[in-house]
């Protein structure tokens, strides 16, 4: 390289716009198919469980809380999805996708890695149900 085209480079990167994507302040446009965080839709979803038997990466759970009324929790473990849409495809009612637009899951604990969707009470009856099954299991293991 000679002088003469590297002061041509040098002139050149002043006279130029940075590359540089201006994150987090901005934020770039995702394409439309672009896999992001899986969302569910509790109205629509029959509980056929394809989804569940289908994710490779099991990070899929149902929760039948009234089957006759159509009343489903999904679990999502975000930190096993390999964002592959098998659930999306599998899904025959559509009450399953990956969003364009949530992809910043980067967390510093666990939490926000285990989403649990439905309705308010529903939710609210899985949890309770799941605290219920760990307050007695650690009561078994205390007796023993
Ligand atoms: S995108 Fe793939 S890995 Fe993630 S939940 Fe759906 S089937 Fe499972
Ligand atoms: S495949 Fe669709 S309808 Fe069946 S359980 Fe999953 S989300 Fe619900």
């Amino acid at each position: 390289m000679t002088i003469g085209s590297m002061l041509g480079d040098i002139v050149n990167s002043f006279i130029k716009k940075p590359v540089t994507e201006k994150y987090p302040f901005v934020r770039s446009e995702t394409p439309e198919d672009f896999r992001g965080k899986v969302v569910f839709d509790a109205e629509t979803c029959t509980g056929c469980g394809l989804c569940v038997k289908d994710c490779p990466s099991k990070a899929l759970e149902l929760f039948t809380v009234d089957k006759a009324n159509k009343k489903f929790v999904m679990l999502y473990r975000v930190d096993r999805c390999t964002y592959c849409a098998q659930c999306e495809v599998s899904c025959r009612s559509k009450s399953i996708s990956l969003s364009d637009d949530q992809w910043e899951l980067a967390a510093t604990s666990l939490k926000p890695f285990e989403v649990y969707y439905g309705r308010e009470e529903d939710v609210k009856y899985v949890l309770d149900q799941a605290a219920q099954t760990a307050a007695g299991a650690s009561e078994e293991t205390e007796k023993e």
